[in-house]
């Protein structure tokens, strides 16, 4: 079957050809209709050879969805043929956190060397791709797949962030989005679903600006020098309840500290590197700082309900497998509005 994989070190992904796998006792084969390219697998390929963390090569793609293909011994409630979507962030399944759902916090994965696909274990952009277990698949049940495939991370990761603050996006509330990309262009609606706060985007890029205003942004904002001024004057001088980067890095991350209201959340998504100190007089009073990591099991079946009421809308490109390097490189340049979705089997 034919893979995308990042082989060498600081070398760009390459389309090859590899053994379709087999599903062991418990795995299940998924056949791949649809995998997100996601702008964290390129600050993946930025890394040095020195601690890179993952065996090469690797199969990329950690926002899967496909159809059950074929089922390991032991592996029961599925269907051959049922189309179903991947939870990235695999866990043990046992520990406190996995019980609660939240693999993505599993306190033994790295123990048990255990990773998600395309981010350790083989990806998703792939004409075929193993799932460890059924307990990682959402049945999709008339979702669109390739409409519905980014939400497994470029939807639930915002999510996540969201919910955690919503007791404080009350209504006369203003909730910032830094980088309205694909992440950050599924957060501002899943603000306006869920909150009644205004919701300012913030973005280097006119295109994704336009997009944000698209998608529900009562306002757009170049983030440049100006943006801390502009967005409290918005405020009325007071700032934000609640600040999203999704960019992550140091002028973002400062940004996302200045505009900050006494009392708010600054919540840093992006991987960018940046950091924010805390501490006496750097913040507004009491501002609460966290970098979350993706969402939990039940967070995701939320976020599908979210897209089943229709309120959220992912601007999704599509690709060949064949032109899967060229996402990557069209992503990394800026030049994808929304989300890049290939389709190994399309
Ligand atoms: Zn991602
Ligand atoms: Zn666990």
């Amino acid at each position: 079957m034919k893979a995308l994989q990042y082989r060498t070190i600081g070398a760009a992904p390459e389309v090859v050809e590899i053994p379709r796998p087999e599903p062991k006792p418990g795995e299940v084969l998924l056949k791949v209709t649809a995998a997100g390219v996601c702008h964290s697998d390129i600050a993946v390929m930025s890394w040095p050879e020195q601690g890179f963390p993952y065996r090469l090569p690797l199969t990329l793609g950690h926002e899967g969805a496909g159809t059950v293909e074929a089922l390991g011994d032991g592996v029961a409630g599925l269907e051959i043929g049922e189309s179903v979507a991947v939870y990235g962030p695999w866990g043990c399944g046992l520990c406190v956190k996995c019980a609660a759902g939240e693999e993505n916090y599993c306190q033994r994965a790295r123990e048990l060397d255990i990773n998600p696909p395309g981010l350790g274990a083989p990806g998703a952009i792939a004409e075929y791709m193993i799932v460890d277990d059924a307990r990682h698949l959402v049945p999709l049940r008339g979702l669109d797949p390739v409409q519905t495939v980014p939400l497994t991370d470029a939807g639930l990761t915002p999510y996540h962030a969201i919910k955690k603050s919503l007791p404080k996006l009350v209504p006369g509330s203003t909730a910032v989005v830094i980088g309205t990309g694909g992440l950050g262009h599924v957060a501002v609606q899943v603000l306006r679903a869920m909150t009644a706060a205004r919701v300012v985007a913030l973005d280097v890029s006119e295109d994704k600006l336009e997009l944000a205003r698209k998608v529900g942004a009562h306002e757009a904002v170049l983030s440049n020098a100006d943006a801390t001024e502009k967005v409290m004057e918005l405020t009325g001088g007071i700032g934000a309840q609640a600040v999203f980067d999704f960019v992550g890095a140091a002028p973002t991350v400062s940004t996302a500290g200045a505009v900050a209201a006494v009392e708010s959340d600054v919540t840093i998504v992006g991987i960018g590197g940046g950091t924010l100190p805390v501490g006496f007089g750097e913040l507004a009073f009491e501002v609460s700082v966290k970098a979350p990591y993706w969402g939990s099991r039940d967070e995701l079946v939320e976020v599908f309900e979210l897209a089943r009421s229709g309120v959220v809308d992912v601007h999704v490109e599509t690709f060949s497998l064949d032109e899967a390097p060229e996402a990557y490189e069209r992503l990394h340049a800026g030049t994808i509005n929304g989300r890049a979705v290939i389709l190994p089997n399309g």
